[in-house]
């Protein structure tokens, strides 16, 4: 579903910053009181159908337009090189830019380095989580605060280059909504590379999406798809396939990828386990979430169907007088297979009625968000 075009908090910012002004030339029906335009969504669109073109212009052009989301835990080595790569590349492309840093509950000075280089330079922001969320937390809060047109995600520890993003953003402007970084070779220990490899096969096959690599931290998307996907739990792994799920066109471009200079990884072998997990909750939410009897109806109607047949058939030969039925197992086979079939179609039903009345909380508590 494409996001709704109305603005968020933040958007509306700056033009609050000049109430003084701006309020008196406007119309008073404009200047409705708060919480009745926060009630009712049709209501908040009200406001921004009823500005004039060039006030609407005026706050697209405020928008920036790149956004660079960084998710980072105790990379306090890499911060202050990466800024400087990070400015130096965006420096030279000519564009209005933020780079939009998410402190993931560090406790190293990761936090406090940030807020020294966030003096310094007006297009930094940082994020900081009270504790440390995970990776997919974290870029969930920095795809709900980013308000760039384009939004490239990239890892902190300067094994994304930074120096791929105006190829990035060029694919974007060709016509995709979101671009995958390919890491096509790999700087990484090959007890990592292998199981990927695998993962990527599965991922692909399972989901009919033609990319190598969808655990690439170096990503681009039109602000449409970040606004639209939901991360939660450990699924940054298969944002590409969430968003295809909705229906943007995904692309892939072959990016250079560095050794860690800094620190060590942040997952361990977990990630496996974890990824195989995500992969099938990714399945799960993207093909079944708004249909579970989809899911758990033909598997409870199959296992129902079979009981009833062996429980019919040793019915009958029991009338028959050809069998007893105390002594036939068959026949509690075939009744736990009727109670387990029929449970199964329950659980598919609760799961309809949850969907039908499910409203998404936020995963993350903000300790600190400095503008
Ligand atoms: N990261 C994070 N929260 C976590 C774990 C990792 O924000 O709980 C960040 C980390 O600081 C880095 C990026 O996610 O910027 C990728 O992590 P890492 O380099 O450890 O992953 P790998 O490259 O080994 O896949
Ligand atoms: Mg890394």
């Amino acid at each position: 579903m494409p996001a709704p075009m109305t603005p968020t908090p933040e958007q509306t910012d700056p033009q609050e910053a000049q109430p003084e002004v701006q309020q008196q030339q406007r119309p008073p029906q404009v200047a409705r009181p708060r919480p009745q335009q926060q009630r009712n969504p049709q209501q908040q669109r009200d406001p921004q159908q009823q500005r004039n073109p060039q006030q609407q212009r005026n706050q697209q052009q405020q928008w920036p337009d790149i956004t660079v989301v960084i998710p980072l835990y105790n990379e306090e080595e890499s911060l202050k090189e990466l800024n400087q790569q990070l400015r130096s590349t965006l420096g030279r492309m000519n564009v209005r830019y933020e780079l939009l840093f998410v402190d993931d509950g560090s406790t190293d000075h990761s936090f406090q380095i940030l807020r020294d280089m966030k003096r310094n330079d007006r297009h930094i922001k940082v994020v900081r989580f009270r504790r440390n969320y995970g990776k997919s937390a974290a870029l969930a809060v920095g795809f709900d605060k980013a308000q760039g047109n384009i939004v490239i995600t990239m890892d902190a520890d300067l094994q994304d280059d930074p120096s791929e993003i105006p190829s990035l953003k060029r694919r974007i402007e060709e016509g995709y909504d979101l671009v995958s970084g390919w890491k096509k070779v790999r700087r990484d220990p090959l007890t990592k590379t292998i199981p990927s490899r695998f993962f990527n096969f599965i991922t692909s096959l399972l989901t009919g999406i033609k990319i190598h690599d969808f655990n690439c931290g170096l990503k681009a998307y039109r602000r449409d798809v970040v606004k639209s996907v939901k991360v939660y739990g450990e699924l940054h792994r298969y944002i590409p396939v969430l968003a295809h799920w909705e229906g943007f066109k995904i692309g892939e471009m072959v990016v250079q990828h560095r050794a860690r200079k800094y620190g060590k990884t942040k997952f361990g072998l977990g990630r496996f386990w974890k990824g195989f997990l995500d992969l099938l909750t990714a399945l799960f939410t993207t093909r079944f979430l708004r249909r579970p009897l989809h899911l758990f109806g033909p598997i409870g109607a199959g296992m129902t169907l079979i009981g009833l047949l062996i429980d019919l058939w040793l019915v009958i030969e029991w009338f028959m007088g050809l069998t007893s039925l105390g002594n036939r197992p068959l026949f509690l086979a075939g009744s736990m297979l009727i109670v387990i079939g029929i449970q199964f179609i329950s659980i598919g039903l609760l799961g309809e009625m949850i969907s039908k009345t499910r409203t998404s909380a936020e995963e993350y508590s903000i300790r600190e968000f400095l503008k």
